[in-house]
Order: structure tokens, then sequence, then C-alpha cells
């Protein structure tokens, strides 16, 4: 999320202050009002679509609840701007956590749906209440005024708009580089990886719908008092849409996006408006042709928005080293060697017709390294995704340090200690490796939003820094701490996952085939890393195809075929098991 170093934030805010000095003509000040104002409802939908995938047309509504509020309580209760502020963030607040209760549990193209359906209703109600004026909305407040200082329409209001901006954007760069912000970036692609991290995804959801209200509330604040009246339309679906647009232009992951696509949406609608009739000779609103074929071309040539050329300027820039003195993560009371730390009863999972998982029973010792093999389908990797908790079993049972763990969520078990890696790699490309493996450190940290916000999260935050790092170099990964993890080969984002769990503290460790894509040399130092992890009394449950580090350093195997235990043993037992030579050369015994 660093593509502006912090002094770079405080230059842009002296050239506020600075601007808000400049005797700029009206006009450009209005222009530049205008833009400050929606760019603050944009931010919040870069959050909202952007940065956690959550798709909304509706966020116009809550511009409205912002903007009504206000002016109801000026024009009938003489209230000061900063009351009606609190209140509208408050009623806002209120009904977005209402609202998203409800919609945000919907999947895929639902949610874009649902976001239309409400902003509509909020938008009829606004319109079709007598004490809201219907249609024609209410008239007649008076311009701003803080803490007894009269700020009007120009200049002061330049400064008010844009320094809220400006502490809005500060306070999400700082969100997003966070361990709240971690999890709410894992929110677009990463759900199931970050539920086995043990992060609570739909409560971040929550978080970020509002968040993003709030950011819309208050720019409709501002809204009223600088039109100084208010009306329906200014917050039906044409807004809503509009502000999606913005997110767009300017570059829909990118928070310093919400400015430039604000910015270049407002002035060329400008002056659109103004040459294209006399250029066309007739009048209509053409501005919204031109628009709706940037938007196609901006989204085939330029998905990332117009940001990313000020980025690929810039560079992509590291995070700061502030974790060499850090103290440690506090540790788990890791169980006894020896003891059974993991025991499958009779587990079975139907998926229709077909018994992937059929009432496998074996147990894992507490410091072993027990290896599930079998052949292509045999039902290894749903079997770690029924004691993960990723899948509801059909029956049976998962105890896990004595304690029964089947039917709790993924991200429960994975805070008792039982960490995993996938078979197809999960993870958030456009972090670096380090943020990406400090996820997993999810549960051993507690600093939430407003700790972050308020960079209350120094030391928690470079103690898992300081963590991840210590794991990546753990995996052999100390070349690339800083790299983005799209840009790893396939086998490092394998041990890059594995540096993910161990980066929670596990006592179990399932590894899904964590060899494939491997070359030799990296095979070698993984079942060293395997032995050590083991020595240091760590459990781990190996699904893997390559025999030679299988027979390597598993202590004993299990080996399934379409779903059913096949046999059990160590490993030269089992690779003299006819049964399974047949099981795996498919001939008949
Ligand atoms: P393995 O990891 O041993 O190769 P899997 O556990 O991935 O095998 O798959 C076991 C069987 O269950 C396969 O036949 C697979 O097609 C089926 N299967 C796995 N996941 C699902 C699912 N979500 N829905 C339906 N069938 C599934
Ligand atoms: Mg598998």
């Amino acid at each position: 999320m660093r593509h502006l170093r912090s002094h770079s934030l405080w230059l842009i805010l002296a050239a506020i202050v600075a601007t808000s000095l400049l005797p700029l003509p009206a006009f450009w000040i209005a222009q530049l009002n205008y833009i400050g104002l929606f760019a603050l409802t944009t931010l919040g939908l870069v959050l909202l679509t952007g940065v956690a995938g959550l798709t909304s047309f509706g966020q116009a509504a809550f511009v409205g609840i912002g903007a009504y509020t206000a002016a109801w309580c000026a024009l009938n209760l003489a209230w000061p701007p900063l009351v009606t502020l609190l209140l509208g963030v408050l009623i806002t607040t209120a009904s977005a956590w209402v609202i998203g209760r409800i919609t945000l549990r919907l999947s895929g193209h639902y949610l874009p749906l649902a976001t239309i359906a409400w902003g509509l209703s909020l938008y009829y109600l606004m319109g079709n209440i007598d004490a809201l004026g219907k249609y024609d909305g209410l008239i007649g407040l008076k311009s701003l005024t803080l803490l007894g200082q009269e700020i009007g329409q120009g200049r002061g209001f330049f400064a008010v708009c844009w320094i809220l901006l400006w502490l809005a954007t500060a306070a999400l760069t700082l969100l997003l580089d966070s361990r709240p912000g971690r999890a709410i970036r894992a929110l677009k692609d990463g759900r199931q990886m970050a539920e086995a991290m043990g992060v609570d995804t739909f409560r971040y959801k929550v978080t970020v719908f509002l968040i993003s209200a709030i950011l819309a509330s208050v720019s409709g604040w501002l809204l009223a008092y600088y039109q100084r009246a208010v009306n329906p339309s200014a917050f039906g679906l044409k807004w809503g849409i509009e502000f999606l647009f913005m997110a767009v232009v300017g570059g829909v992951n990118q928070l310093w996006g919400a400015w430039l696509g604000a910015g270049v949406v407002r002035l060329l609608d400008e002056q659109l408006q103004t040459w294209l009739p006399s250029l066309l000779g007739a009048s209509g609103s053409f501005e919204i042709i031109i628009f709706g074929v940037l938007l196609v071309l901006i989204l085939k040539y330029r998905p990332e928005g117009l940001w990313s050329w000020v980025r690929q300027f810039l560079g992509n820039q590291q995070l700061e080293r502030t974790w060499d003195l850090a103290p440690p993560l506090p540790q788990r009371v890791k169980p006894e060697r020896g003891d059974t730390v993991l025991e499958i009863r009779s587990v079975r999972k139907s998926f229709g017709g077909l018994v992937a998982v059929n009432d496998i029973s074996f147990q894992v010792k507490a410091g072993q390294i027990m290896g599930l093999i079998g052949p292509n389908g045999a039902g290894k990797s749903t079997t770690f995704n029924l004691i993960t908790g990723t899948l509801p079993l059909t029956s049976g049972e998962v105890i896990f340090n004595h304690h029964p763990v089947h039917g709790l969520h993924a991200r429960d078990i994975a805070k008792l200690g039982l960490m995993r890696t996938f078979q197809h790699v999960k993870m958030i490309s456009d972090m670096s490796v380090l943020e990406n493996v400090a996820l997993g450190a999810h549960t051993r940290g507690s600093c939430d939003v407003w700790s972050s916000v308020l960079r209350r999260n120094r030391s928690e935050e470079s103690a898992i820094m300081a963590e991840a790092e210590r794991q990546i170099k753990r995996v052999g990964l100390g070349d690339w701490v800083h790299e983005q993890a799209a840009n790893l080969p396939m086998g490092k984002q394998r041990l890059m996952e594995i540096a993910r769990a161990l980066c929670a503290d596990p006592s179990v460790l399932l590894l899904d085939e964590p060899a494939a894509g491997l070359r030799h040399a990296e095979k070698r130092e993984l079942s060293q890393v395997l032995r050590q992890l083991q020595s240091e009394g760590l459990s781990i449950l190996l699904v893997e195809h390559d025999m030679d580090l299988v027979m390597d350093v598993c202590d004993r195997i299990v080996v399934m075929e379409f779903g059913t235990y096949l046999t059990e043993g160590t490993p030269s037992e089992v690779q003299q098991d006819p049964k399974v030579r047949a099981a795996y050369l498919g001939t008949e015994h």
C-alpha cells in the first residue's frame, strides 16, 4: 500500500495549506471544493470495492444520510455543525450496520444488486418524507461555521474539506499497513485462506462497510453546508455509479487514486459540459457518452486506473525496517512429546453421491511427522479440509489436543494452533512476502482498527514483522522478504505458505504437497526444515507426491485410496505392502 513515503504525506498537507492561502480565482476554488467532497466518498469506495472487493453502487445514499441529517437539524433545531456531524455519523453507522449485517453475506453479483436496491430505497425514502421537503429537499442552510469561525464557501471551506480528506487518506494508509489492514486486504481474493489463519472475515467486511459509509456521510455533511441546500437527486443511483466511476478511473484499489479519479472526472465533466454542446450544436448530456467510452477504454487498457502511472513513476516502496529490537510474540504451550495431538475418528465426507472420504481414522503424536499418501483423487486434500474446518464433515470426529474441534469454524480451529497450507497456493498477490507471512500471526496480535489508525500498534506491529521475517528466513526465503508475492516462482510460493503457517506458532502443521514445483536442492532444504521443526516438538501431517521426500522424513505413513483407509505403518512397511504397490501401479494384487 505504500506508494508514498511518510514525508510525501506531510508535503501534500503543506501543499493543501499553501493552496488555501493563494488568491486562486473563485471558479477554481469551487472546482477544488467539489473534487475534495467527491474524493472523500470515493476514498471510502476504494477501500470497500477496490481493496476489500465489495462492489457498492449505493454509496451516494450514505452521502444523503449525512447531508439530510445536517440540513434538517440545522434548520429545525439550529444545532451547530459539529453536533450535526456527530449525529449524521451515528445515524449512518447504525443504518450501515443494519444494511451490512443483512447484505454482506451475499456473494458474487448479489451484493452489488443489493447495494442498488438499498441505494434506491433510501433515495425514494428521502424523496417521500414530508419533513425532508420531498423531492424539493431542504433549502436555506447557513454556511459552515466551526468553533465560532465562519468558514464560508471559498478558501476556508477548501482548507476544511481537503484537510479532512488528507486525514482520512493518512488514516487509511496507516490502517492498511497494519494487522487489521492485512486482514482487510485479504477479503477480496483470500477469504478462505484468511479464515484458515484465524481471521473473522465477516467482521472485517462489516468494518470496511462502516468506514466507507462514514466517509460518505462526512462528505454529505460538508456538501449540505457547501450548497446550503440538499435535495434527493444528488443521492440517487446516478451518483452511486458516478462515485464508482471516479474510483475506477483513479485506480480502484489505490487510496490516492480516489483523489486523482475525483479530480479527473470533475474537471472533465466541467469542460465537456461547456464545450460539447457548442461543438455539436445541440444541448444535452453528451458527456455521459464520453464517460461511457472512457470507462470501457480504461477497463480495457488500464484496469488499475490512472494512478498506476504515478505508481510506476514512484516505484514500490518497502516498509521501513523498524523491528530489529522487537520483543518476541507470546508463544503457545506445546503438547508433550509423544502425546496424541490429533485424532481423526471415522471421518466421512460425501459430495452428493461421491464419498470423497470414507470413515478414515488415524492419530498423530506430538513431535511426529505423519505422511498421508495416496493416488490423485484419494481424498487427501478433502481430509485436510475436514480437519481444519474448511469443509463441514458429514460424520465423524476430529480431536485436537484432547478437545473435539469438528463443527468449529476454520478460524477457531486455527486459533487453537492447527495451521495448514493449501495444495493450490493461496496468497495475496499484491502484498509482499513479508506481509503475506505476517497474516499468519493474526491470532498472535490484538491491535484493532483504532489502535492502528492512532499508531498505538507500533510495538505489536514490529513484533509481528520480526516474527514474519524470522519464519521467512527459516524456510530459506531470506532474499525475497520484500518481493511482491506474485513475483515468486511457484515453489517459493509454497515455502511462503509454510512460513505463514509457522508464523502462527502452531502445534500441528498440515502441509498439502509442499514440494510440488520445488527443485531438487529446494526439496533437500525443505526436508531439513521439516526435520528441524520436528526436533523443536512440532507435529506435522504431510501430503506429498514426492516419495523420496515422504520416505525420507516421515515417521509413519497413512495410505488412502478412493477415499478409504488402505493401510498405515513405517515408511519401509508401507513401501513393501503389496496393497500400496497395487494402488500406485494400478495392478491387481
Ligand atoms: P486428493 O487431494 O487426494 O488428490 P481430493 O481430496 O482433492 O483428492 O479429492 C477427492 C475426491 O473428491 C475427488 O474425486 C474430487 O473430485 C472430489 N472432490 C473434492 N472436492 C470436491 C468438492 N468441493 N465438490 C465435489 N467433489 C469434490
Ligand atoms: Mg490434493
